[in-house]
C-alpha cells in the first residue's frame, strides 16, 4: 500500500472509530419511516395523488424558502423538467460545469440543447466566475433580440446550469451578476446541496428554476426521487402540468394538451421523504459534527489537504472531500489502495468532456477541472458514522 494511502486510512479510521468495512455513504433511517409506509399500505394509497407527496412539498418548500417545491421519480427528471421551465429548446446552448455528475449533461440534450463546457474553480470545485465572466468576454454577444449569442457557432447561449458541488455551494452572488449582465437564465441543479445555504439563501433559491435529488446516495433518500423548486408561479403550474402527461383536468374524459411525461413521486416514496426531513437537522448536525472531526485530523497529515469550507456559506458536508497537495498521477492508485482496506473512497467524475457522448460539445479551456479531477478523493461520509 502507497504510504499516502495508509495515512488517509489511518485518518479515516481514527476519526470513524471502526475497524471494519466503511461505506461512502449510506442512507439513516431512525425516524418514522416504516410507519409512514405502513400507512401507505394500509390505505392503499401508493401512487401518485396522496397525502405523504403534498407534505414533503410542503417540508421542502418551508425548508428552503421556495415558494413551489414539485416532487419526482427522480433527480434526473427534475432537471429535466426544470430546464424544460426555463424554456430551453433545441439548439440553444446551455453553459455548464465539465465537472460534474453525467445526469446534469444528459438533461440538457434530452432538451435537443447543447452542453457548453466551462471551468471550475480550484478552492470549491464549482463554476468559477472569474474565467466565466473572461470566456463570455471572449466569446458571447448581446444581439438587438435581446439574447446572448456565442459568437463562434451563431447559437443563443440561454442558461447557465450550475451544481453545488458535493454540497459545497457555488458563488451565487458573482454567478448571477454575470447571468444579469449576458441576459442568461440561471439555473440550480442543487442535487447534492439540500441544506446549504449562501448567504442564509438555501442553494436552489436563486435561479429561476432548480431541482433536488433524493436517490440512495444523498444527504436525504426517498429511495429514488428528486424535486424542482421553483418561486415562479407560470413555471410551477407548467412543470405540475407537464409532469402529470399534461392531462386537462375534464370529467370523465382523457385529454392532454401538451407532449408530457410521467414523473411524479409516487406516495410511498414521499412517505420516506417525511419522515426523513421531520429528521433533518439531527442529519445535519451529524454531518457538520463528522467534517469537524475530519478537518481536524486531517491537518496533521502533509500530502492531503481536508477542503475547507466557504466564507459566508453553510455546507450540508454531504460529502466530505480530500484534495492531494500536488498534482499528480497517483490518485487512482491511492484510491485503489484505500479501497482495498475495506475503506470506501471515490474519485470525483470523469470530466464531461472527456466522455465520448459530449466530447464534440463546445467548452473553454477546462484546465482546473482536468487538475482537480486529479487531485480529488471523496471520504465515508454517512450521518450516522459517529454513532
Ligand atoms: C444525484 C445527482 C443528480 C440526479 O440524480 P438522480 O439519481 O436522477 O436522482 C443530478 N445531478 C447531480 C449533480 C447529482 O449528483
Amino acid at each position: 500500500m502507497l504510504d499516502i494511502a495508509e495515512n488517509i486510512v489511518l485518518a479515516i479510521r481514527d476519526v470513524v472509530k471502526k475497524n471494519n468495512e466503511i461505506a461512502l455513504h449510506t442512507p439513516y433511517f431512525f425516524g418514522k419511516e416504516k410507519e409512514y409506509l405502513i400507512h401507505c399500505i394500509d390505505t392503499s394509497v401508493v401512487s401518485y395523488i396522496g397525502q405523504y407527496v403534498t407534505n414533503f412539498e410542503k417540508m421542502l418548500q418551508e425548508y428552503t424558502g421556495a415558494k413551489y417545491a414539485i416532487a419526482t421519480v427522480n433527480g434526473t427528471t427534475a432537471l429535466h423538467l426544470s430546464l424544460l421551465g426555463a424554456g430551453i429548446s433545441a439548439n440553444q446552448e446551455v453553459l455548464m460545469p465539465s465537472f460534474t455528475f453525467v445526469a446534469t449533461a444528459n438533461a440538457v440534450h434530452y432538451c435537443g440543447a447543447i452542453p457548453h463546457f466551462v471551468d471550475i474553480e480550484k478552492a470549491y470545485l464549482c463554476v468559477c466566475p472569474v474565467k466565466l465572466a473572461e470566456y463570455l468576454n471572449e466569446i458571447a454577444i448581446v444581439k438587438n433580440d435581446g439574447y446572448a449569442y456565442n459568437k463562434k457557432t451563431d447559437r443563443i447561449i440561454s442558461a447557465l446550469l450550475i451544481m453545488h458541488t458535493f454540497g459545497k455551494p457555488a458563488a451565487l452572488p458573482e454567478l448571477k451578476d454575470i447571468c444579469n449582465k449576458y441576459n442568461i437564465i440561471l439555473i440550480e441543479d442543487a442535487a447534492q446541496s439540500l441544506g446549504s445555504f449562501d448567504n442564509n439563501i438555501h442553494t436552489g433559491n436563486c435561479g429561476l428554476v432548480s431541482s433536488l435529488s433524493f436517490n440512495g446516495n444523498k444527504i436525504i433518500t426517498t429511495g429514488g426521487g428528486g424535486a424542482v423548486l421553483t418561486n415562479n408561479d407560470e413555471i410551477a403550474q407548467y412543470i405540475r402540468h407537464i409532469s402529470t402527461t399534461a392531462k386537462v383536468p375534464r370529467p370523465n374524459r382523457f385529454i392532454h394538451d401538451d407532449i408530457g411525461y410521467n414523473y411524479r413521486m409516487p406516495n410511498v416514496n414521499a412517505a420516506i421523504g417525511c419522515a426523513q426531513m421531520e429528521n433533518f437537522d439531527k442529519i445535519l448536525e451529524l454531518k457538520g459534527l463528522l467534517a469537524d472531526k475530519y478537518k481536524e485530523r486531517f491537518s496533521c497529515l502533509t500530502d492531503v489537504e481536508f477542503m475547507s469550507d466557504k466564507p459566508n456559506t453553510k455546507s450540508n458536508y454531504w460529502l466530505n472531500t480530500i484534495v492531494l497537495r500536488s498534482s499528480s498521477n497517483v490518485l487512482h492508485d491511492v484510491i485503489r489502495d484505500i479501497n482495498q482496506s475495506g475503506v470506501q473512497v471515490r474519485p470525483a467524475w470523469d470530466p464531461m468532456h472527456t466522455l465520448l457522448t459530449y466530447s464534440h460539445c463546445p467548452r473553454s479551456n477546462l484546465a482546473n477541472t482536468e487538475e482537480m479531477f486529479n487531485r480529488v478523493i471523496n471520504i465515508p461520509s454517512s450521518a450516522h458514522l459517529l454513532s
